[in-house]
């Protein structure tokens, strides 16, 4: 799942279950799933070879049909090149040249935005045939993401792999779901995310789909008395979501029995997935997706991602894009989207830190393994007036600024057990201070709902500072001494 914009809704994180809706592109995604079955049973060579002529046919597409490319790669030879001598592509010089990077030329920017503009359209189909979302920027740029026919078949496809391959959980889950059991997804609700509109279409494509959508901006109490209510047996949502429910499952208040969850959006620790594991004594399948590619990679037994490398490149790189060896953190990843072409995404920017592993993975898997560094948004901890600990996501605090101050690069800091502080990026002073009253009355209610009405939201006149380590912003962070316990 990728409940993905920052991990964030935009994220296309918070991705759904598809893998059960035989409904939504039923033969293109069976077709798809067997074909993906065929290529990793037959082992690396079968894999490489997917891999190498899809990049291929993908380059030679995009130079074809997308004018962005074209004239990005105008220097390079005419003849067949491969992927490693193209140029890096970055989500701001994409979006800032929209209509030249689709390779339809009917999917343009006004259209898209008066469709997005409309929330009512979350997971219906933009001319009839393709998905769109956007992400919320983690990086302090929003995105817009088109998805064709043919990439959606492929995300679909990779989940049913993905559910199919693990033991117990998958087969049961299936089979569970095939006789009405009910799937939930707890995500962003509220607009044009990738795991909603996902979600959103396979509920569109199934006549009485037993599939509900909760919010992440939903009190907590008010979420665990629905779910208790609600029973699902599958249950998708962002690693930080799941981890909260797990300690009110674990505390006797969310008393629910899924077969299998699923996570992503955000990264997982290993410890957080088994903490998780435990208190619902099931399966925890953990996704590692974006917006801009929903299935990059999988977890496993062993904590590691297997990225899907027959339909995803993905190379780690250092600041100057230059490889990065297996076993070093790099400092951004290239994505290569093999499945999608109205909007080619090739040698393109992610942000995220991964460290690919060096040795076979015990687990068996013929796919590279990597570990992601980014994304991981601690679940924070406010002092309610009566004393008492409120837990809240970070996912709800960045969405409810975005939202409200329609601002996409800052940084929310916990100053103290009640204390919240927004730092807004430098710019006119006026639009400034109606972003401030705007996120600060919204964040205040959201707050209020939590029964945390005593907490302090400050304005704090910095810019967003970003981490010193890994040079990249992380909206939410905590920045007071915290007692060890
Ligand atoms: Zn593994």
């Amino acid at each position: 799942m990728s409940p993905g914009a920052t991990g964030k809704p935009g994220n296309a994180r918070g991705r759904a279950l598809h893998g059960p809706d035989t409904s939504v592109a039923a033969w293109p995604w069976f077709s798809r799933m067997t074909e993906i079955w065929w290529t990793r049973n037959a082992g690396r060579p079968a894999i490489d070879g997917a891999r190498a002529a899809r990049a291929s046919s993908l380059i030679a597409f995009a130079r074809e049909h997308s004018p962005v490319y074209r004239r990005a790669w105008s220097g390079l030879p005419q003849r067949e090149v491969a992927l490693a001598e193209l140029p890096v592509a970055t989500k701001r010089e994409l979006m800032t040249h929209f209509d030249d990077w689709s390779t339809d030329p009917r999917v343009d920017r006004a259209g898209i935005e008066a469709f997005l503009a409309d929330r009512t359209h979350i997971g219906e189909r933009y001319l009839d045939r393709y998905v769109v979302w956007k992400s919320s920027g983690s990086t302090g740029e929003p995105g817009i993401f088109v998805q064709d026919e043919s990439a959606l078949a492929t995300y679909d496809a990779l989940i049913a792999v993905q559910l199919s391959g693990t033991r117990l959980a998958g087969p049961y889950a299936w089979g569970l779901l095939a006789r009405g059991g009910r799937a939930a997804l707890i995500a962003a609700t509220g607009d044009h995310f990738a795991s909603i509109a996902s979600w959103q279409r396979m509920c569109r494509g199934t006549p009485s789909p037993n599939a509900r959508a909760f919010s992440v901006m939903d009190p907590l109490p008010r979420l665990v008395a629905e779910l208790n209510a609600y029973q699902p047996a599958f249950l998708a949502g962002y690693p930080t979501v799941l981890a909260q429910l797990a300690d009110e499952q674990a505390g006797g208040r969310l008393r629910i029995a899924p077969t299998c969850l699923w996570s992503g959006g955000e990264c997982l620790a290993p410890a957080t997935g088994a903490a998780i594991e435990r208190a619902f004594g099931c399966t925890l399948i953990n996704e590692y997706g974006a917006s801009e590619c929903m299935s990059i990679a999988y977890g496993c037994r062993e904590g590691w991602l297997h990225v899907n490398d027959d339909w995803v490149v993905l190379e780690p790189v250092d600041r100057d894009y230059l490889p990065v060896p297996p076993g070093e953190t790099s400092h951004t990843v290239l994505l290569t989207n093999l499945a999608n072409r109205v909007q080619p995404v090739i040698r393109y920017d992610l942000g995220d830190s991964v460290i690919a592993k060096l040795e076979p993975c015990a687990c068996g898997s013929p796919l590279p393994a990597i570990r992601t560094e980014g994304r991981h948004d601690d679940v924070l901890a406010f002092t309610a007036a009566d004393g008492r600990t409120v837990s809240v996501l970070p996912l709800a605090l960045t969405t409810i600024v975005e939202d409200a101050a329609n601002v996409h690069r800052f940084q929310l800091v916990q100053q103290a057990p009640d204390r919240l502080a927004l730092r807004l990026d430098p710019c006119d002073a006026n639009r400034r201070k109606i972003a401030w009253h705007a996120a600060a009355k919204a964040l205040h209610r959201y707050l209020a709902a939590q029964s945390l009405a005593n907490v302090e939201i400050a304005l704090d006149r910095s810019p967003p500072v970003a981490d010193p380590h890994s040079g990249k912003l992380r909206e939410v962070i905590v920045d007071y001494p915290q007692r060890a316990d």
